[in-house]
């Protein structure tokens, strides 16, 4: 009973910090400031009152729409403050409250919003990219091995944007790419980003395919596959590591 108080504090912890991450995602790409001015309707531009800005409460409450002008608000803000809420309560479950913990959740609110900013712009802002990799080489005491783990994953990276784009004669993967892989490198270790790596390829082609089978040009972004198969990985380390030791021992 305890626990569950526990947890349900920390989801609730979870959607307000994904309530902010809404903030970033709609406005760092286009370079707006975060904190000024404050929470206004992109369409009517009424300022917000702070009964209309309470995470996904408000959004039930006004039907998904502006309390001024009707305009609908996407379903997006409530889903991220959902998953950010979901995210701090099985960080919680796999690692406790400490520090690491904490720093482990921030590197996955990130990913998340790279995630989102990386499905509307096919781009992702260096400034929170390399937040998230300046974090996690301290997402565990071994400093200098998640380091190194980072350095590995974002040279082998670069090395398969060199082979890539030599043969297919173009920019084969963003540099957002190769600074998020340094990031999973340093959270993962080799093995698993590997096995995570195998895994973002695989889940991203069930869309290449759909693409292909729509004749829908539309440009996939890669980070979002990244970002999931990380957590996947991440959460079932134990699981993947047996996997890797079953296949290679
Ligand atoms: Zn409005």
């Amino acid at each position: 009973m305890e626990n569950l108080i526990i947890e349900l504090v920390i989801f609730i912890i979870g959607i307000c910090i994904g309530s902010f991450l809404n903030v970033l995602i709609y406005r760092i790409p286009k370079g707006e400031n975060i904190a000024f001015p404050p929470s206004h309707c992109p369409k009517c531009n009424a300022k917000l009152k702070p009964w209309h800005n309470i995470p996904i409460i408000s959004y039930i409450l006004l039907k998904g729409k502006c309390a001024y002008c009707r305009e609908k608000i996407s379903i997006r803000y409530p889903i991220v403050e959902i998953l950010t809420g979901i995210l701090a309560v099985l960080v919680y479950k796999k690692m406790g409250i400490d520090i690491y913990s904490t720093i482990t959740f921030f590197i996955f609110a990130l990913f998340l919003t790279l995630s989102m900013i990386d499905f509307d712009y096919k781009a992702v802002p260096d400034s929170l990219n390399l937040l998230a990799l300046t974090l996690s080489f301290f997402n565990s005491p071994n400093i200098l091995d998640n380091f190194t783990n980072a350095l590995i994953l974002m040279g082998g990276m670069s090395l398969i944007r060199y082979y890539v784009s030599f043969f297919i004669k173009r920019e084969a993967m963003g540099e957002g790419d190769i600074i998020f892989a340094g990031s999973m490198g340093a959270l993962l270790g080799i093995k698993l980003s590997l096995m995570s790596l195998f895994i973002a390829s695989f889940i991203a082609i069930f869309p290449s395919i759909y693409n292909r089978i729509s004749k829908k040009e539309f440009e996939l972004p890669f980070i979002p596959f990244l970002a999931i198969a990380t957590f996947i990985v991440w959460y079932f380390n134990d699981y993947f590591l047996n996997l890797w030791s079953k296949l290679y021992e």
